[in-house]
């Protein structure tokens, strides 16, 4: 796999298909998270802890917000529980949470085909960051042309965001922590705006991609073995609950995201949604462990009956030829 990454970049070099615009903000966002590494020692360790909240917090803007509510409409949030994950969404910064749920409707009606923006069959590096590297595959831009997102457009909340894309999200992901850690507790203004800013964006970053990559290609598929995402403990342990991805997929309108509660599957945005819930902020909470005990009921029918279950499809070290497809 890393051995073609050279050959593989000369190829989109060669053909006009860098995303250059991207490609280099993304390489940006690297050299100030190295430049982070080196102010972490000369921290307050109340911006370390600050940068750890920050981590959770914009995290769930993605995984409560972005994800489970605006992607999936696994559950309701009053306009006080929207606007806070707005807000949490844009200390994240993965670009608008229009865009944001446009390419995630896609990437599930489409998975592991040429119209999925993080497509896995083409390898963990592509799946994790290199699609970003690229411009979009024809297929992808159809597919989003072909869904319907009216319901973000009735959104105020998502389009007031969008409005002030990407200048607020900025503003918020690196100037507002620093801005927070310099007046509440005297931190050196650029300690904080390279480490609970630059740092830890671009790690939330990396632990977002793994749902993609690592959480796409490795672990167990209890509930779909035919599909690539795999429920994976340390992805969810990185992106707040969000490795359970076998079953995520099998039932992307589950807002729990995972078969079990968080007793027993780390979960911490099913605890946070909940909680919501609790204080009314929240409600119509969708559940599937209804559809996934009639599964296994068919499942156990057809066994009993003779029938094969489908065996887990081939991953892509078992498909020879899945390093070499660059288009
Ligand atoms: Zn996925
Ligand atoms: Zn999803």
């Amino acid at each position: 796999m890393w051995r073609d990454i050279p050959s593989v970049i000369s190829h989109h070099y060669k053909a006009g298909t860098i995303n250059w615009p991207m490609g280099i903000y993304i390489t940006l966002v690297h050299v100030v998270a190295a430049i982070g590494l080196t102010h972490v020692l000369d921290s307050d360790p109340k911006t370390i802890m600050f940068s750890f909240v920050l981590w959770w917090g914009s995290g769930l803007g993605i995984t409560a917000g972005v994800h489970r509510l605006w992607s999936h409409r696994s559950y309701e949030a009053n306009f006080m529980a929207r606007f806070f994950l707005m807000l949490m969404n844009s200390i994240a910064n993965q670009g608008s949470i229009y865009h944001w749920a446009r390419d995630h409707r896609v990437h599930h009606k489409y998975s592991e085909t040429d119209a999925d923006p993080h497509n896995a069959t083409r390898g963990f590096f592509f799946a994790h960051i290199g699609w970003l590297y690229v411009k979009k595959h024809e297929a992808i831009v159809k597919a989003g042309r072909e869904l319907n997102f009216d319901d973000l457009k009735r959104d105020p909340i998502v389009m007031f965001q969008k409005k002030l894309d990407p200048w607020f999200a900025l503003y918020m992901c690196y100037v507002m922590p620093a801005q927070v850690a310099h007046y509440l507790w005297g931190e050196d203004f650029w300690n904080a705006f390279f480490v609970a800013g630059g740092l830890r964006y671009c790690i939330v970053l990396h632990f977002t991609w793994l749902v993609n990559s690592a959480a796409h290609l490795y672990g167990d598929h209890p509930y779909d073995p035919l599909s690539y995402p795999a429920e994976n403990p340390i992805v969810s342990l990185c992106a707040v609950g969000e490795g359970w991805h076998n079953w995520h997929h099998k039932y992307p309108y589950d807002y729990a995201a995972s078969e079990h509660g968080w007793t027993s599957q780390f979960n911490p945005t099913k605890m946070f949604i909940d909680t919501l819930a609790y204080l009314g902020a929240v409600k119509g909470r969708k559940r599937a462990t209804g559809a996934w005990a009639m599964g296994m009921k068919r499942r156990k029918r057809e066994e009993k009956e003779g029938k094969v279950q489908p065996k887990a499809a081939p991953r892509p070290w078992e498909v020879k030829e899945f390093e070499v497809k660059r288009d």
